[in-house]
């Protein structure tokens, strides 16, 4: 009897201890790595985050794999960017028989328009990405309502950095001439970019990386670098760098380095993280534009 009663009273202790939403962290999938970064900030150490489009991966042409079922039949809460980026996401929520919940990130907030579509870039303007935190912050505690005060705290943490951001590319940005504040890119992955902050891109491919420019786009692009003396074309991460090494060479416009745009880098990359990705970004465009 007395046993008994000390092996109880240590299993109360460990119970208390340890309550049980400590000891299982909630399963979080991300759709690509920008979105799991922002889902580590805000969850700490209380998720458990997974993505499909892991780093240097392209999230517009990409095949879901057996692994990716098993991800989302184990996720409690799904994290997504919607603006129609994950059009291989339906089949693969079928595939897995989906029970998770799904958060759409951009969910109140305004698309730019790309012809009829919507431009799915919206993270690349830091103001936007406020909202996003704020989505998955609810997302989470909707997920995991004991913890609500823990991810309200990092997300709060985690927005007064992005403000810190949002300035830091607005001062950067000033600092390059006007007449300079124009480049060309691979991808049209930087509408948001420029509507925040005022530098004109130009692409030859469209918002999706699906499409191939046409031989007219090219020409017409090659065209315009000329005309307007656009100073520097940029390579992003994704896709293919042949194409702007060719405008570079027809047009005399110098190649000023990598832009990141869909996707983060490994751990030991130029941008591991969101934060990393566009103080890498705005200090490229700044070096190759300022002077
Ligand atoms: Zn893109």
């Amino acid at each position: 009897m007395r046993a008994w009663r000390g092996l109880l009273s240590i299993l109360a202790i460990s119970l208390s201890a340890s309550p049980l939403h400590a000891q299982t962290r909630l399963n979080v999938v991300a759709s690509f790595s920008i979105l799991g970064d922002f889902v580590k900030n805000v969850g700490g150490d209380r998720v458990a985050v997974t993505t499909l489009v892991g780093p240097d991966g392209d999230v517009h042409v990409y095949t879901p794999t057996p692994a990716d079922v098993r991800k989302i039949a184990d996720a409690k809460l799904l994290v997504i960017n919607g603006f129609g980026l994950e059009g291989w996401l339906p089949r693969l929520l079928q595939a897995a028989g989906n029970r998770a919940s799904i958060v759409t990130v951009t969910s109140g907030i305004t698309p730019l328009k790309a012809g009829s579509d919507a431009d799915p870039h919206a993270w690349q303007s830091v103001t936007n990405t406020e909202k996003y935190v704020a989505n998955i912050r609810d997302a989470l505690i909707s997920a995991d309502p004991p913890d609500a005060d823990f991810f309200r705290q990092n997300a709060q943490a985690y927005l007064t950095k992005l403000e810190a951001l949002d300035g830091e590319v607005r001062q950067a940005v000033g600092r390059i001439p006007e007449g300079r504040r124009r480049v060309i890119s691979t991808h049209d992955a930087f509408g948001y970019f420029a509507a925040r902050y005022g530098i004109q891109f130009i692409a030859p491919v469209g918002v999706s990386t699906e499409a191939e420019p046409s031989a007219r786009d090219i020409a017409k692009i090659i065209g315009q670098v000329k005309a307007e003396h656009i100073p520097a074309v940029f390579l992003e991460r994704i896709g293919d760098p042949r194409l702007m090494q060719r405008i570079s060479a027809e047009t005399g416009a110098r190649i000023g380095g990598t832009l990141y745009s869909d996707a983060l880098t490994g751990e030991k990359g130029d941008a591991p993280t969101y934060i990393d990705m566009v103080r890498h970004n705005i200090t490229t465009l700044t070096s190759a534009l300022a002077n």
